[in-house]
């Protein structure tokens, strides 16, 4: 199908796919089989346990690595295991360059799990290259990039940050979950893995935990292949093929999420009671330049402060929307909305969340596909 020719909004629907060998199945099917039968010891059609392989993976895996500009895709229980994953490439004694602004669930892991098995973590601001390259010195193996962050909405330069990392001769992953392959591309600027937690717009239906690694270099998609085998924290094949039906309207999703974000963020600036905004698309955003560089659109995650607002305030509001689920989690095709302090965040210290904005009034907003005049309503009669 000339497969290197394809548009993204083609590839999310055929990249890496082919109708199913044995009967033409259009969609995979979802082989729930932990093992296959061979006809002399070795002598299998590719698969002989499902945690080394399993074909609704490879499915997924193959077509992870087409809307990532990727070559080798690999599909993991979940976003934290595919981190997992990434972070036994390394040996004691090594050191990780990572966003003082990171997803709390990934700065638990670094800290609370690798950090006793004497992996060291230094978490720096990553708007200016000049603390990143800081943070750097002979022991250092990993650059860990989130971008945009979660919940400040902040945009590192991955271009910036992959000359950094090849000068260095250190590795550089982005963690690629709120943008996806719709808004940013990372390996095309220089990065040399993709993370997801396909949980969120991936997969896109709040219905499945999943985590995805996209790599170009065979040695390093070995190398990464040997972990997932190893630990076995794999996708299952129900799971891929749920990932995989909603990668098919990824780029249709994606279109509406920016559409809708971008109207609720201007409603919110625009609000009397509503202190700040944080959303990239703004020309008053201090990344603004490099968002719209390095990304196709500004997504659909908003977060916002209100005036005088207190961590009670926050809750208040939280509790009163309607069409919004107040829940954890994003990029489904409904709203949430959540409190990053008592939720998502409330593994980090509030010393450390509150250095990078996560304060107790901060709300963020998952703006899904609803109708924008249902989703406007409903947050004017809770802020109100
Ligand atoms: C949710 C999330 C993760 C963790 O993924 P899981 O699938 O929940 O394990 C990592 N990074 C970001 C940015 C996330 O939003």
């Amino acid at each position: 199908m000339g497969e290197k020719t394809l548009k993204f909004n083609s590839k999310t629907i055929h990249g890496g796919q082919q109708p199913d060998a044995a009967y033409g199945a259009v969609m995979p099917p979802i082989y729930q089989t932990s093992t296959y039968a061979q006809t002399t010891p070795g002598g299998h059609k590719g698969y002989e346990y499902s945690r080394s392989a399993n074909p609704t993976r490879t499915a997924l895996e193959n077509s992870l690595a087409s809307i990532e500009n990727g070559t080798y895709g690999l599909a993991f229980a979940s976003g934290l295991a595919a981190m997992d994953a990434v972070i036994k490439l390394l040996n004691p004694g090594d050191e990780v360059v990572s966003t003082n602004d990171l997803y709390g669930g990934s700065y638990r892991l670094f800290k609370k799990v690798f950090e006793k098995f004497g992996i060291k973590f230094n978490f720096v601001g990553m708007q200016n290259a000049e603390t990143i390259e800081a943070a750097i010195n002979s022991n250092t193996k990993l650059i860990w990039v989130e971008t945009p962050t979660n919940p400040m909405m902040n945009i590192i330069d991955i271009k910036a940050v992959s000359q950094l990392a090849k000068k260095h001769g250190v590795l550089l992953a982005v963690d690629n979950t709120f943008a996806t392959p719709y808004l940013q591309t990372p390996l095309d600027l220089g990065a040399d893995i993709v993370m997801h937690s396909a949980t969120k717009y991936l997969g896109g239906h709040s219905d499945v935990v999943v985590g995805a690694l996209v790599v170009k270099d065979k040695k390093l998609a070995d190398e990464l292949y040997f972990i997932q085998n190893a630990s076995g924290a794999v996708c299952g094949p129900m799971d891929s093929f749920l990932v995989l039906r909603g990668i098919k309207t990824l780029h249709v999703r994606m279109q509406r999420h920016c559409e809708n974000g971008e109207a609720i963020a201007k409603f919110l600036a625009g609000h009397s009671k509503i202190e700040k905004v944080y959303w990239p698309g703004f020309e008053s955003h201090p990344n603004h330049e490099v968002a719209k560089s390095q990304m196709n659109g500004f997504g659909g995650m908003i977060s916002f402060v209100t005036k005088g607002s207190s961590y009670e305030d926050a809750i208040k509001i939280v509790e009163k929307l309607k069409v919004f689920t107040l829940a954890e989690s994003l990029g489904g095709v409904e709203s949430l909305a959540g409190h990053p302090a008592s939720m998502t965040h409330a593994s980090i210290p509030k010393e450390e969340r509150e250095k990078s904005g996560v304060v107790d009034a901060l709300i963020r907003l998952s703006v899904g596909i609803e109708d924008i005049d249902d989703l406007i309503a409903d947050l004017e009669q809770a802020i109100n």
